[in-house]
């Protein structure tokens, strides 16, 4: 049997415990050894209360995946490389978009595997969408991504600070799953970002882009929604309609469901981080966080009423 891949996990928060613990354990590829956090600890394995710290003292260690806030991803992947670690990038891939090809150089030149993961893409919907769209004309796209802020992000403030994306932090798994599946590029035209007056990100946004064929593919992300979440994607084509929901747990076509299996998003991202190093490969796809740029670049602003938590 190959020797597994040792991994260290980075800012153990809510999505860390959630999926990426779960996800590293149940991978026969991948052993956790280490973690770093500034105020948790993980049971069965060592813990440091930052990177430096684990990287000084694990020297052994193959990769290390980070899954803290955006704003951090930089300096602590920075880190990592320097010492040699294959990375994983939890999305969005970083702050900047310059940031991110700069920690590709340093990958690309130390022979390292770098993976800007975007789990929304490993939602079982998605292969069977994008396959099924390759052969189609798509005439319009509508995706609604709709959740109640203080149910997904209870007192998190990282996301209304520079860099935490706002309301783009749930759409960008969106603008992951559109870029995927759709056959053509999409340009954004329009956007209108609206921000709570006491927030440095927006709580909603309208965008408007179109595809390199001439489809519209309209985006309406909002925090504002709920109880019940509205993660869906509409494609229009000349073939009837093909609809995503539940954030890609669920596909319909011209009105039938189709069955797409389980949902197994994190265990597949990591099994995919194994084997592009296994390969010697990277993934780093940036058009995501390159859309949300784009939209902060072209969206007229709207201030709004105070966001209360
Ligand atoms: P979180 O719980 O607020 O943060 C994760 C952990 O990162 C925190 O508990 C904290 O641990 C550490 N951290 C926070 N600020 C830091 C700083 N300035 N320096 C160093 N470490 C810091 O956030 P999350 O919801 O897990 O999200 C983290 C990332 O996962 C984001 O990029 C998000 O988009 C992504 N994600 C989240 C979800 C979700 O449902 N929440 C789903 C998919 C992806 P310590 O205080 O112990 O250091």
């Amino acid at each position: 049997m190959t020797k597994k891949l040792t991994v260290g996990l980075v800012g153990i928060g809510k999505i860390a415990r959630d999926q990426h613990l779960p996800a590293i354990a149940a991978d026969p590829g991948l052993e956790l050894t280490a973690c770093a956090s500034r105020h948790a600890e993980v049971q069965g394995v060592r813990n440091y209360p930052t990177i430096e710290a684990l990287l000084a003292a694990e020297r052994d260690l193959d990769a290390v995946s980070l899954s803290a806030p955006p704003q951090v991803r930089f300096a602590q992947a920075r880190a990592a490389l320097a010492a040699g670690k294959h990375v994983m990038l939890e999305k969005p891939p970083g702050a900047s978009l310059h940031e991110i090809e700069v920690l590709r150089e340093m990958a690309r030149k130390a022979g390292l595997t770098m993976f800007a993961s975007w789990h929304s893409r490993h939602a079982p919907a998605v292969d069977t969408a994008r396959e099924w769209l390759a052969q189609r004309a798509v005439r319009s796209v509508d995706v609604r991504w709709k959740e109640d802020v203080r149910k997904w992000h209870p007192g998190q403030k990282w996301i209304w600070e520079p860099g935490g994306l706002g309301v783009f932090d749930p759409g960008i798994n969106a603008l992951s799953i559109v870029t995927r599946i759709l056959p053509h590029e999409i340009v954004l035209q329009t956007a209108t970002l609206f921000v709570p007056s006491n927030t440095h990100t927006p709580i909603a946004a309208n965008l408007d882009f179109v595809d390199l064929n001439g489809a519209t593919v309209r985006a309406e992300f909002d925090w504002r929604h709920g109880p019940r979440e509205q993660w869906e994607i509409e494609v229009q084509t000349s073939d009837g309609t093909l609809l995503i929901e539940q954030g890609g747990k669920r596909l319909s076509i011209a009105g039938e469901v189709v069955d797409v299996g389980p949902e197994r998003e994190y265990p597949s991202l990591y099994a995919h981080w194994r084997e592009l190093i296994e390969r010697g490969e990277e993934d780093v796809d940036v058009r995501p966080l390159r859309h949300v740029a784009d939209a902060f670049l072209l969206g007229a602003r709207r201030e709004i009423e105070a966001f209360v938590d």
